[in-house]
């Protein structure tokens, strides 16, 4: 792609979940019209977009009508089979390409890619049958499916050797990595994204404290986080996406471990929940990159103007009040300083299910900190 696609042009986005949301509402901001493929007649980001096409993403029909409507596609969710991505990126410009987004969705190929990057990764095996004699030294380990897994679903610890089969067989006995248990002292992540043109830009690192295998909340900046790991983890994300010639939002989630080493978690094709701070906290979002990067213009480097914390919103908050889902507090929510609710338009709250986020911007780190504890006691999530 050599001209950039200027604004009045369609940008397609594959997955109609809140990412996909919140790309078209970037893309529209920015004057484009936009069109999402998904499956359901009520997603998201189909209900916000000027065109949804309602299809599977292996239908050919669906995929050639949103060519025939895009100048150019990106996806919103890993899980897009590659066959998808092909099949349009022989009609029009797609980012990321699929070979990328086929080594984001197998937790084998991440690593492996992880470590030809020089990055360091786990301790971990691939599982592929029952024979398969495992090191001791990966015990205790966590068995995650090496496909389709997210917010810790398709993840089953193992304490033994004697553990594994029973933990295979729960996971259905399909293709799996076993990875060592490690000492976390905490999680953070990097976003970064590419150009076609090789311009790289990135956010300033998140700090993630998950609850029950789900992102509960993000703190940006990353409190006392040493200057030399931030550098670090910046460019092990760069060094990532550029080694695959990546287009697009690109984002890796670390480990730090209680000896200071940082260590590679996974890695997403797209923008991430970890981010959506950057929507009210920077004065480019990473919403904003994605359509950028697809489009072909300038990436510019993105400044942090207030200190922030993010809170998920999931399902649990409707239903905590009793049997019935109610609707959480929003009218004294949003009396406090500083909030920026965010929800998505689903209609259904369950447990552990993404309803919205909450921003919480502040002057400094100590008041966003002090006022998103505040919020997060009116709502019923549990300190931090
Ligand atoms: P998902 O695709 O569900 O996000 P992850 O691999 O990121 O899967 O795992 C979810 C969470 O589980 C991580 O954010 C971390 O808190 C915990 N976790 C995952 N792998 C390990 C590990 N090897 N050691 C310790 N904790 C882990
Ligand atoms: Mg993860």
């Amino acid at each position: 792609m050599t001209a950039m696609v200027t604004p009045g042009a369609t940008l397609g986005v594959v997955g109609g979940g809140q990412l996909g949301r919140m790309f078209v509402h970037a893309a529209q901001r920015m004057g484009y019209v936009t069109a999402v493929l998904d499956p359901d007649c009520d997603s998201p980001a189909g209900r916000v977009a000027h065109y949804h096409v309602q299809a599977d993403y292996l239908d050919e029909q669906g995929l050639t009508q949103l060519t025939q409507r895009c100048a150019a596609v990106t996806t919103e969710f890993e899980n897009v089979p590659a066959a998808a991505l092909r099949f349009l990126a022989a009609h029009c410009y797609v980012a990321p390409a699929a070979e990328n987004v086929a080594v984001c969705q197998d937790r084998a190929l991440e690593k492996a890619h992880f470590a030809r990057c020089g990055v360091p990764c786990a301790p971990h095996a691939v599982i592929a049958s029952d024979e398969q004699v495992i090191d001791s030294r990966l015990l205790p380990a966590i068995l995650k499916t090496a496909r389709l897994g997210y917010d810790g679903k398709g993840q089953v610890p193992v304490e033994s050797h004697a553990d594994l089969s029973t933990a295979w067989e729960s996971l259905g006995r399909a293709a799996c990595v076993l990875e060592k248990r490690l000492p976390l002292a905490r999680e953070i992540s990097v976003i970064v994204a590419r150009s076609a043109a090789g311009q790289l830009v990135h956010l300033p690192v998140q700090q993630n404290l998950h609850r029950a295998g789900i992102l509960a909340v993000t703190q940006v900046p990353a409190p006392d986080l040493s200057a030399a790991l931030r550098r670090q983890a910046v460019q092990a994300a760069e060094h990532i996406a550029e080694s695959f010639n990546y287009v697009g939002v690109l984002c890796v989630e670390f480990f730090v471990l209680q000896d200071g080493s940082l260590i590679a978690n996974e890695m997403a094709p797209r923008p991430h929940n970890s981010g959506h701070y950057s929507i009210d906290a920077c004065d480019l979002s990473q919403f904003d990159l994605q359509v950028r990067a697809l489009t072909g213009a300038a990436l510019v480097m993105p400044r942090q103007h207030s200190a922030a914390l993010m809170l998920n919103l999931l399902g649990d908050l409707w239903l905590a009040r009793g049997q019935q889902a109610t609707e959480p507090p929003w009218g004294r929510l949003l009396a406090l300083p500083g909030m920026h609710l965010h929800l998505y338009g689903k209609l259904e709250p369950r447990m552990g299910r993404k309803m919205g986020h909450l921003t919480v911007t502040g002057p400094d780190t100590t008041t966003a900190f002090a006022t998103a504890q505040k919020a997060a006691a009116l709502l019923g999530i549990a300190a931090f």
